[in-house]
């Protein structure tokens, strides 16, 4: 079969090619399980992509559908007994798709998020007017009107946030305490930095806490994740590059605490050999404390676990938070079932495709409930927004928190 011609970003044939279309992944695949349909499979999105690269179907608008429905859970590629590579294929091809296919849907909305959201300073200013919206009765009065209904994208935004902490900022070096085991740089993240302020709080006292000097520079942005998912390449790699370069080269680790960023920095030197050093550095926190002698008292809690998608399935860190949370004396961890299927947070996929996204996480919050734990520990802010909503939605009595929240809890405990 004649390949057509391709962009400069099309995905590689002969990653496409390793499919053999055995079918493993499809239960695995939030979307296929919700939706049913083979073209809304792994094994059929890289049909299509295979379709497109020999030149037998274009960039149509169903393709992009069936593009747009992936969450780019990575679920398929743990599955994957041949290791197709499905992450970096839905990247390239939404890469292509933004420059060959038809227009994005939702473009205004993107428009508005791509320019807010990687800006930690916009993201900060639209969050303080997002405050005022709230506290001034506005918000209440939007609501009454039933105009969001009628935007079930805009809704979506304006549901998720609750509320949004006052974030002092984090010094730029944090001693550790005892003996200097090593020295670790800290991504402050975008969402991270102003809706959990305290994550990082705690990231940055658990390291010192191990013996780690904590480096946490200012100049700090974002990881360009966001828009790597997006097939916006080039703001990802120009992005990916001050990042790096806002981070001093004598660090052992750089540290993360989301897991969306830290899959995306550990990849930095697939698309930009120059920056494989720097993504060989990179580590989740639940990674570095998991060898750690943390001094820990005990909490009387009862406390299930869910695997945000890019920390089990992007980096195959699965044990280490698990095993963190069960040296907590007197905590009872309950295994959740389908953990580690995707809650429908999915980076913004919560906001472009909220239908997929609600089924999901009714799915997730149903498995919380059989689970009977009151406290759900999820290493992303994205999972800890979509769940503690759905959370507040059906009016469950559930606490989310991230895995060092309660890691520095059991700290305080011990230190009475
Ligand atoms: S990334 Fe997730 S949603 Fe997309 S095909 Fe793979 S398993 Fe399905
Ligand atoms: S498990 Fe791997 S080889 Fe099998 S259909 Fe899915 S992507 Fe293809």
């Amino acid at each position: 079969m004649a390949v057509a011609s391709r962009t400069a970003e099309a995905p590689d044939l002969d990653e496409i090619r390793k499919c053999v279309h055995c079918g493993i992944c499809l239960p695995q695949c939030p979307t296929y399980r919700v939706l049913g349909e083979e073209m809304d499979s792994p094994r059929g999105r890289i049909y299509l992509m295979r379709a497109a690269a020999e030149g037998r179907v274009g960039l149509s608008r169903t393709f992009q559908h069936h593009l747009d429905l992936c969450l780019g859970c990575r679920a398929c590629e743990t599955a994957c007994p041949s290791g197709v590579r499905f992450g970096s294929l839905l990247e390239a091809t939404r890469a292509e798709l933004r420059r060959a296919g038809p227009p994005a849907k939702h473009r205004l909305l993107q428009t508005f998020i791509f320019s807010v959201f990687p800006e930690p300073a916009r993201l900060g200013a639209a969050l303080a007017l997002f405050k005022l919206y709230k506290r001034s009765g506005l918000r209440a009065l939007v609501r009454a009107t039933g105009v969001l209904r009628r935007l079930p994208q805009l809704a979506a935004m304006e549901a998720l946030l609750e509320d949004v902490p006052a974030a002092a900022p984090l010094p730029e070096f944090v001693s550790a305490r005892g003996r200097v085991v090593g020295r670790v740089g800290l991504l402050t993240g975008c969402v991270q930095r102003h809706l959990y302020p305290g994550v990082n709080r705690d990231t940055a006292r658990l390291l010192a806490l191990a013996g780690f000097e904590v480096v946490i520079p200012k100049s700090q942005g974002c990881c360009g994740a966001l828009e790597l998912h997006a097939g916006r390449v080039d703001a990802h790699a120009s992005r990916a590059r001050a990042l790096a370069a806002a981070f001093p080269d004598d660090l052992d680790f750089v540290v993360t605490n989301a897991a969306g960023c830290g899959a995306a920095m550990k990849e930095y030197g697939h698309r930009i050999p120059e920056l494989a050093r720097f993504a060989a550095r990179v580590r989740d926190v639940t990674e570095v404390l998991a060898g750690a002698d943390l001094p820990l008292g005990p909490l009387d809690l009862t406390v299930t676990y869910h695997d945000a998608c890019h920390l089990v399935h992007g980096q195959r860190v699965r044990q280490e938070p698990r095993q963190l949370l069960r040296r907590i004396p007197g905590l009872r961890l309950v295994e959740l079932a389908d953990s580690d299927l995707c809650c429908g947070s999915a980076g913004i996929y919560n906001l472009l495709e909220p239908g997929v996204a609600r089924e999901l996480l009714e799915r997730k919050l149903a498995r919380i409930v059989e689970s009977g734990a009151r406290v759900v520990a999820a290493a992303n802010p994205g999972c800890l927004l979509q769940i503690a909503w759905g959370c507040r939605q059906r009016g469950l009595d559930v606490t989310l928190v991230h895995p060092v929240e309660l890691l520095a809890r059991a700290v305080d405990a011990h230190q009475g």
